[in-house]
């Protein structure tokens, strides 16, 4: 239930302010924290026990204001490249290829909305591709809270994206190279032997040398010709204006395990203890934070109503009461699982391509690395002095995005994920808790999905070594089964 009360004593500008720590944000947005509706401004929740999820989202944000180069289908544009979707992956791509004069079109109902979710990364993953300047906000460390004893520090920088500052950067550089937008859905894909078209809910067709299918997890062009047993990351966020909260504001918690707050909820607390959730915070100020309960991997997906209830009751057990929920998410992330088929005439990327990590669900920044080496690959086969349409072009681009040694190092993240599904909470708090005792070098790349299988080989090694004694027995008792699955994939891989 909600109350009217009286209007927030401070001004909104207060939430603005750097946080207290010596770290200072790289950049910040005001946009970043809009103000509340006029007829939410003065609500706050009042009820018995906090439950935020009575508040209406606001999720309000202006479209992106840019001039873009729209195509005109009536004039019949003759098309190298088509890519379905604006999101990350299709706009990184857009932009890569057509820097090579590389005839491109982006369709996508709406591509000067602002992208929807809220991004997280490591600094050093957007540092490396030269995009540090596209942070709202950066924190030092990160802590992981394994239960009520023990806490780990990483001692790596974490940011939240700027949403707005990464597709602005992408919409210029798309802007500048050429690359023509059609604001429309893409319905239908047809192939010929050396040509592609899509069909539009406009009634429009345009036809290209290749179609790219950025459009996201939710995509039907890309084909499978395996059984699609992806497990499945499922989470509640809210980036939320709260009364007070007990973060520190020079750390971002990655994670959470601690089970205190389901004392009284017995049933929470027994599924709980089988298939746990963890909390993901960002905490920007005193007053504002971005708060996500996570199921990492669940196989059937947990509930979503189970994943908010648990959440009702931790920020409850914390004393987080929420004054305005200001953006609300709910984050489905099909996680591991086979690659698409490889070749096919439709290639893919981001979330159509097998692109998030089987273990984490990151994929943002993974995307942005590797739609340059895509993009190659396009501009070799369809750059003016080549000519290689077709079969060979889509067997180039596929194998371009997962040469054989991509796919037997997905193979093996797929295998963490696995491992993942079968452990319990106490199986879970012993595998992190092994897992940041690994030497740095390890555990970022893993997270970062960067090791080669040798590393990878010798990371498993080290984590058996640095696990518990129960730790060891879930392992040797419950991995063999996808260790197995693992083998057989990687030698159909491989052959
Ligand atoms: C809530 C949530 C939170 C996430 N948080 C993180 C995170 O913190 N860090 C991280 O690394 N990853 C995160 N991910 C995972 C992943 O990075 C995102 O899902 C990312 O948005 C995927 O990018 P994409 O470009 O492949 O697809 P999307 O971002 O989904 O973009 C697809 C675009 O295609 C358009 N489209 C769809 N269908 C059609 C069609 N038929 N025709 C034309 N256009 C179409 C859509 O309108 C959209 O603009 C998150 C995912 C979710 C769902």
């Amino acid at each position: 239930m909600e109350a009217l009360i009286t209007p927030l004593s401070s001004p909104p500008l207060s939430l603005y302010q750097k946080p207290s720590s010596s770290f200072s944000p790289l950049t910040t947005s005001p946009l970043f924290f809009p103000k509340p509706h006029k007829h939410l401004r003065h609500r706050i929740q009042n009820s018995k026990y906090g439950n935020f999820l009575d508040l209406i989202p606001e999720n309000k944000s202006d479209p992106i204001k840019f001039d873009l180069n729209w195509l005109d289908p009536s004039q019949k544009p003759r098309l190298d490249l088509i890519v379905i979707g604006a999101g990350p992956a299709g706009l990184c791509l857009a932009e890569r290829v057509s820097r090579y004069g590389i005839r491109v079109c982006c369709v996508d109902p709406d591509p000067l909305s602002m992208w929807p979710n809220n991004y997280g990364s490591w600094v050093d993953e957007l540092s490396s591709l030269g995009l540090e300047d596209c942070f709202d906000k950066t924190w030092p460390m990160s802590s992981v809270h394994i239960d009520d004893h023990k806490t780990k520090y990483l001692d790596r920088p974490y940011g939240r994206i700027n949403r707005k500052t990464l597709k602005m950067k992408l919409l210029s550089g798309c802007l500048s190279n050429g690359v023509k937008f059609h604001k429309a859905k893409a319905w239908k894909v047809n192939h010929q032997e050396f040509e592609s078209s899509i069909v539009c809910d406009d009634g429009s067709e345009l036809k290209a040398s290749l179609i790219v299918d950025a459009s996201g997890f939710a995509s039907s062009f890309v084909e499978y010709d395996k059984p699609r047993n992806h497990g499945y990351q499922i989470a509640h966020g809210i980036l939320a204006e709260v009364e007070e909260h007990p973060f520190d504001l020079d750390k971002m918690l990655l994670m959470d395990w601690r089970d205190s707050h389901l004392g009284n909820e017995p049933n929470l607390r027994v599924s709980n203890s089988r298939f746990p959730t963890f909390l993901y915070a960002m905490p920007f100020d005193s007053n504002l934070v971005f708060l996500e309960e996570t199921s990492l991997v669940s196989r059937p997906v947990l509930s979503y109503k189970e994943v908010k209830a648990r959440m009702v009751a931790r920020l409850r057990h914390m004393g987080i009461r929420v004054k305005r929920v200001i953006e609300s998410e709910k984050c489905l992330i099909p996680m591991g699982g086979p690659l698409p088929k490889i070749p096919q005439s439709v290639m893919g990327i981001g979330g159509t391509a097998g692109l998030a990590h089987p273990s984490t669900g990151y994929m943002v920044a993974k995307t942005l690395a590797l739609a340059p080496i895509l993009a190659e690959s396009i501009v070799e086969c369809l750059g003016s002095t080549r000519m290689i349409r077709g079969q060979p072009l889509y067997h180039r681009v596929w194998n371009g995005l997962w040469p054989i040694e991509r796919r037997l190092t997905r193979e093996f993240y797929t295998f963490g994920m696995e491992t993942l599904l079968k452990l319990d909470l106490e199986g879970t708090r012993s595998f992190f808790d092994a897992f940041f005792d690994l030497n740095p070098e390890y555990w970022h790349g893993f997270l970062s999905s960067r090791l080669s299988i040798t590393e990878l080989a010798m990371l498993s090694l080290s984590l058996f070594g640095h696990s518990s004694n129960s730790s060891k027995f879930d392992i040797v008792t419950k991995c063999p089964a996808p260790l197995v699955k693992m083998m057989g994939n990687v030698v159909l891989d491989a052959i």
